[in-house]
Parts: C-alpha cells; structure tokens; sequence
C-alpha cells in the first residue's frame, strides 16, 4: 500500500506542479525546494507541582528572498517538523501572493497545551522563546499566533525576547495585545480578508450574498469571524462546527449568538475554551440537529469554508462534496488528490494562500507600526488590507484566466515566479 503523503509532501506537490508549469531551472529550484534554516530542540520548563517537563520545539525558516522570514507559532500534539515544515513553505508562497515584503517561516511546539495551566503555559512559551531567541528578530524572522496560541502568549514571549536582547523590540513578533504593541483589526483581519475575497467572486459569479447557503467547520477565531461576516452580509449560515461536532439548521444559525452562548456556557481550563457549539439550548433556537464534521463538508450547500484543520478534504470523501465555492480558511484543508477530483468538476477552490492571509496582511501593518512608532486607526487597517486583498485576487484571477488554471495554480504561480525574481536579483543563483 502506497505510504499516505505528509502535510509537507502534500504543500510541496503544488510547489513542484509550479516549478514544472514554469519551466524553473534546477538551481531555481533548489533555492525553494526546501527550508533554507531549521531550529529544533527541547522546551524545558517547571510544572507546577515542581516536576519538570520537556517537550520538542521547531522554528522552520523556508524563504527569506523577499524580506525577512515570517510566520506563526503552533501548539499541537500533532506539531511534528513535517507539518511546521509544510506551513513554513506555504507562509513563503501567502506572502509573495498578497505582496508583502516578507519570507516565510512557521513554528511549532508539540504539546498538548489544554493540558497545563496558565503559569505552565507562560513557563513554556517563555521556554520556547530561549530556544529560538538567536534566530528572530525584527529583521530575521518575526513570529505570529497560530493554532492555541494568542495574543497573551506573544506578549510573554516579546517580554522574554526583549529580557534576553536587553532592547526594545517591538516589531519581534505580531499578534500582540492592543495594550502591548498590537494593532487594530488584527483579531478579525484573517476572516475580513476572506469576506472580501468571497464578495468579490460572488459578484465576478453574479451570485448574491444574500441567497447564499454556508458551510464552515471550525468555529475558532478565524471560522467565527468569518460566520459573523457571513450573517451580517445576509448569507444563511446552515452549519458551524467544533472539535466537539456540529449543529445544522436549514434556514440558518445566529453565529453571534451561537459565540455568546458558546463563551458564556465554555467552561475554561488553562486559557482555552472548552465550549461547544452543540448546546442543547441554542439549539432550541435555531431549530437545528446535530450533525458531525464529516456530515458538515457534504451538506448540500454552496459556500463550504473549512476553518480548522488541514486534510479534511481527501480523495475518500471529494467526490461527495456538494458545494459549488470551497474558501479555504483553514491551512492545506484540500489535499492535492481532492483538489484535482474538485477542480475537474469545476467546484471553484479559493486556496489558503489568498484566502487566508488577510491575517498576516495585518500582522505585516502591526509590524510596520512597530518599526515607526505610529498607531494606524480602524479605518486605515480596513482600507489597506481592502487594497492588498482586492488587488491579489484580481492577479491571480487574471493569470487563472490567461493561462486556464486553477485559482491554487494561478497563486503559486505568482508566489513562486515572485520568489524566484527576488533570488535571481539578489544574485543567489549564481
Ligand atoms: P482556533 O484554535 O481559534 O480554532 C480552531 C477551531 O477548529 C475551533 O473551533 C476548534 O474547536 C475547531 N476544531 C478543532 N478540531 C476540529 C475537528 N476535528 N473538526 C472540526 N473542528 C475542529 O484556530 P484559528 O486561529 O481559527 O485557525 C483555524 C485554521 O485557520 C488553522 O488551520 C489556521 O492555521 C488557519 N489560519 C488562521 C489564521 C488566524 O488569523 N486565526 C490565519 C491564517 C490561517
């Protein structure tokens, strides 16, 4: 039996698919075929009970031709070096789509961290700090929150950070608290980016947001977000789910009040909310049944957003896939085998690399504010990521268009033709 691929095998299937498309030289090659520096080692740090515990930590640094490296840190059981690898390589292709002077890079901790308290987790995070401290910085690579991390946990490690530098270093890292170096709009950045992306197509499609008919899996930060947008712009939202499994309603869920109820009734360990989105009162409401994650992705539906994890979407399962837009939320949702069977049948993927970096566009602002010392207003936030995100999806519709591709092909296409200009600039290939 055939080995199934790795997240990073499948991330650099669509990588290899461009450089094959564009007729890259071996060098060329060479400088994006793999991470040019990996960080790894042991997290070390004191339980409460005085015990101490060590977990294995990763800093994966994949480009650094257009700027410095940039990506997220990750806390997950399943944070292996393959997955942080796959991430660190899509990060370098989201940031050459939407144009910002960044590399790519990802971090991860393999950890479950719902199972420490908030003094272990702020022991670990300050913990993982150490062991990357030499190899960030606001001009190397500047890390971000992720899967269960947030901004309480790059507060500790900026603060770690700047002890261990003895500077002021408050473009380290972005995802900060407002009162810590944060900026406006961060927390709704990735699902406003989508929204807009989303309306767009829906208008190229003349399709109306107020008849469409919403699927999204994951009901965390990003998948929340973006049901509230949904809603408010008219959409019926007709399903959310959790880890815990879904609910669905035909005529459509108030996500807003599904969030409060799901905060109000979440009970809280650790820092991580333990609520789910199958409440037996909010159910009442909503007239809806429960249904699980795998229900979910094959309702009959026309917008399906998965919103949580990566590989939902596989060759078992494409076939039954019945909504015309899948919005890629979540990172690698789709893997390559589905988005070939999807794509034949003209199912309209809109891939992470665009739909989701709408998060890092803010992260990129929140860095610049950062650098200069200047606090950006709501309107600003809104207006430039508006710009970066409209402008992206009008290049990679126009190159889908020009060549017959797919709108994931067309992306790469641009990321990898981005990067690949910025070596040959630079005069690494020789
Ligand atoms: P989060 O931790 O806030 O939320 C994740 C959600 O997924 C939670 O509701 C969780 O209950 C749910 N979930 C977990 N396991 C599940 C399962 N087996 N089935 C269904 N749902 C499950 O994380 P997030 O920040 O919203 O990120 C979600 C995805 O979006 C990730 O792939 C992340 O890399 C990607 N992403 C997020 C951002 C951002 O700014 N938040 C930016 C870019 C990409």
């Amino acid at each position: 039996m055939l080995k199934p691929l790795s997240p990073y095998d499948r991330a650099m299937r669509f990588v290899h698919e461009a450089f094959d498309r564009l007729k890259l030289s071996k060098t060329e090659r060479a400088m994006l075929g793999k991470p040019r520096n990996m960080v790894t080692g042991d997290v070390t740090f004191k339980r409460d009970d005085g015990t101490s515990m060590t977990v294995h930590g990763y800093r994966v640094q994949h480009s650094n031709a257009r700027g410095p490296y940039k990506g997220g840190i990750r806390y997950h059981p399943d944070a292996d070096i393959e997955e942080v690898k796959a991430l660190a390589t899509l990060m370098s292709i989201k940031n050459a789509v939407v144009g910002i002077p960044f590399g790519g890079a990802k971090g991860g901790v393999q950890v479950d961290p719902k199972l420490l308290s908030a003094a272990e987790l702020q022991r670990m995070s300050r913990a993982y700090m150490r062991l990357i401290a030499d190899h960030v910085g606001p001009d190397i690579d500047i890390p971000a929150p992720d899967v269960n991390t947030n901004a309480q946990i790059m507060a500790w490690m900026r603060d770690e950070y700047e002890t261990i530098k003895g500077v002021y270093a408050p473009a380290l890292i972005t995802g900060k608290p407002l009162s810590y170096g944060g900026s406006v709009g961060r927390d709704k950045a990735t699902a406003r980016g989508a929204f807009l992306v989303l309306s767009e197509l829906a208008s190229i499609e003349a399709l109306d947001m107020r008849s469409l008919r919403v699927a999204v899996q994951g009901f965390g930060n990003a998948g929340s977000e973006m049901a509230v947008f949904l809603h408010n712009a008219g959409a019926t939202v007709v399903a959310v789910s959790d880890s815990h499994g879904g609910i669905y309603s035909k005529s459509g869920l108030d996500p807003i009040r599904i969030r409060r109820e799901k905060n109000k009734t979440g009970s809280i360990r650790g820092m991580y909310c333990e609520g789910s989105v199958c409440d037996v009162q909010r159910m009442k409401h909503d007239d809806a049944k429960i249904i699980t994650n795998e229900q979910l992705l094959e309702l009959d539906c026309d917008v399906l957003i998965p919103a949580a994890l990566d590989n939902v979407i596989h060759a078992k399962n494409a076939a039954k896939i019945r909504a015309g837009i899948i919005l890629e939320l979540a990172n690698g949702p789709v893997s390559p085998e589905a988005d070939e069977i999807l794509n034949k049948r003209g199912v309209i993927i809109v891939p992470d690399v665009l739909a989701n970096a709408g998060g890092v566009t803010v992260s990129y602002f929140e860095w610049v504010q950062g650098r200069s010392g200047n606090e950006w207003t709501g309107e600003r936030v809104e207006s430039e990521l508006s710009r970066i995100m409209l402008r992206a999806f009008e290049q990679v519709r126009a190159e889908a268009k020009r060549k017959k591709l797919s709108l994931r092909q067309a992306a790469f296409n641009i990321a990898v033709q981005r990067i690949v200009e910025a070596v040959r600039v630079r005069g690494w290939t020789g």
